[in-house]
């Protein structure tokens, strides 16, 4: 039996304006519950040379299509997923297991992308600029690249696949997209949205399956120019060294070891609110989770003393309920890397404030539960502090100094968020200078993008190029310069100059 909001119980892969099927599948497992919510294919790399071939074709018309129009179907796809977004927030949750109201604002940015990328279809802008000699035009010009293959991870399943996907439709590229196992519903769901808006056939290709093999015939396929990664450090530098050789353009967000800083003229209950909601929130399973507190040895003791209060009070469970705050962990490999992380940080030294354990009593049973965890006295180079988790836990780490919080914070391998409380208007001018991550808060959290900036990182979280924002065309088109000459003579840039 499907579960609401679902017409199938067995997903089909999406090629060519049609469902297709697969012979194999595997169960997708609410991590809240250990029910299966459907099941979805595992699919060959046969089903990848069929969605690209579909995706290829479909390109050289979809590009012919004025941008504006292009953009008709992605003004109609935002009214849809908003027409439908209770109903696609209660299955991400199931698929997803992070607590409704974060579902929700979770397809709530890809209902702001939907019309921001809409929006493009009118301006896509390029420049015009004076030539350098007479009776000469120069401009230059976006255009597609061809077939953008996407490749997503389950913690953000709907978000992620719309920074990517709306930008390369509305430029005129088609996509053939490979959701993560875990989380196949938003595409399935994405998908439904897409054939309803009147997206033409071939635009969008969805293949279900494994990284090593969907994924990895993607990266391979000569006919995909451009892969847009999102996911671990691991398979993005694999994929990046595989498409380096084939020189194909690849765009990589990967991981982040976020820092808030707290100074100590900063507004501790602010400073309290803010970790709890970037650490604990999606149970620390965000790129840009809170995973370390770096603190003035002037406040920690009071910061310390209000968290471990304030953490007592984080509901945990099934993220369908009310009063939930704290939902479940993806799957078993989740909560193993969590707990030997823990484990390390008791080796290392660090002192354990709160949590530290899995839950398997009771209710949490037949769930993924972890203990919203704090170590304190952590030094910035141990283990906890410098590699990604993953997963409810933070590393409270104590500075004497502004500049010992920017070195600390700047001193991981990672660059995606960071944040800073302090009242100090000297200090947030500087701090948003010398953070050297991506993205900067100021009296927030290390959390919550919006889908108008870019949004990616420094150093090891990627290779330079940005999710949404304008930027995300950048990923999504090649730069086109056109000369025009009217002069009707021969007229030769740099010697005809006088
Ligand atoms: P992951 O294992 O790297 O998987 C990400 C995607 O890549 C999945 O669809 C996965 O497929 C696929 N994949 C796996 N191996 C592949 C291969 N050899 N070739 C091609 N594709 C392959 O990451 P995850 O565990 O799902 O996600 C968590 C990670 O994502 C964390 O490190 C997190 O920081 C990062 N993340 C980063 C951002 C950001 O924007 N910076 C946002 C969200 C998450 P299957 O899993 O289906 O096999
Ligand atoms: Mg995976």
């Amino acid at each position: 039996m499907a579960v609401e909001g679902l017409k199938v119980d067995q997903l089909q892969n999406f090629i060519n304006g049609e469902f297709v099927d697969v012979k194999e599948s595997t169960a997708v497992i609410n991590p809240a519950t250990g029910e299966t919510v459907v099941n979805v294919p595992l699919s060959s790399k046969d089903s990848v040379d069929a969605a690209v071939a579909s995706a290829k074709t479909a390109q050289k018309e979809w590009a012919l299509v004025p941008a504006p129009q292009r953009a008709e179907v992605l003004y109609e796809v935002g009214r849809l997923m908003k027409e439908k977004k209770e109903e696609i927030s209660r299955l991400l949750t199931m698929e997803n297991g992070k607590v409704l109201e974060e579902a929700r604002g979770e397809v709530q940015e890809g209902i702001d992308m939907a019309f921001y990328m809409a929006g493009e279809g009118r301006r896509l802008f390029g420049h015009t600029t004076p030539a350098e000699l007479q009776n000469k035009f120069a401009m230059s010009q976006r255009a597609p690249v061809g077939v953008v293959g996407i490749i997503t991870p389950w913690n953000f399943p709907i978000a992620i696949a719309t920074w990517k996907s709306f930008p390369a439709i509305v430029a005129g590229n088609t996509v053939v997209w490979k959701p993560a196992t875990e989380t196949p519903i938003m595409a399935q769901k994405m998908v439904e949205i897409f054939e309803e808006a009147g997206l033409p056939k071939g635009v969008i290709n969805v293949v279900y399956g494994s990284g090593s093999q969907v994924g990895d015939a993607m990266v391979h396929h000569p006919d995909i120019q451009v892969i847009s990664f999102t996911g671990s450090n691991d398979v993005g530098r694999s994929i990046a060294s595989d498409c380096g050789k084939q020189l194909k353009k690849v765009s990589l967000e990967m991981g982040g070891k976020n820092a808030v800083i707290v100074m100590d003229d900063a507004d501790i209950e602010l400073a309290v609110e803010g970790i709890l909601w970037s650490a604990f929130g999606t149970s620390g399973q965000r790129c840009t989770a809170c995973s370390r507190v770096i603190v003035h040895e002037d406040v920690k003791e009071e910061l310390e003393k209000r968290l471990v209060e304030q953490m007592k009070h984080l509901t945990i469970g099934n993220g369908l309920e009310d009063s939930v705050k704290v939902g479940p962990i993806i799957n078993d490999a989740g909560m193993e890397k969590i707990e030997k992380y823990v484990q390390i940080g008791k080796d290392e030294g660090a002192t354990l404030l709160a949590g530290g354990s899995p839950m398997n009593e009771g209710e949490y049973a037949e769930g993924k539960y972890f203990e919203p965890t704090l170590f304190t006295d952590a030094t910035a180079d141990m283990r906890i502090s410098q590699e990604e988790i993953f997963g409810p836990v933070v590393s409270l780490i104590s500075v004497g100094s502004f500049e010992e919080a920017i070195e600390v914070n700047n001193s991981v391998t990672f660059g995606l968020s960071s944040s800073i409380f302090t009242k100090d208007v000297n200090q947030v001018f500087a701090a948003q200078r010398d953070l050297d991550t991506g993205i900067v808060y100021v009296n927030a959290g290390t959390t919550g993008a919006e889908i108008h900036l870019p949004f990616g990182g420094t150093k090891g979280t990627g290779n330079g190029h940005r999710d949404s924002g304008v930027q995300a065309l950048d990923v999504f088109t090649e730069w086109k310069a056109v000369y025009v000459d009217y002069s009707g003579k021969l007229q030769r840039a740099q010697i005809d100059v006088d």
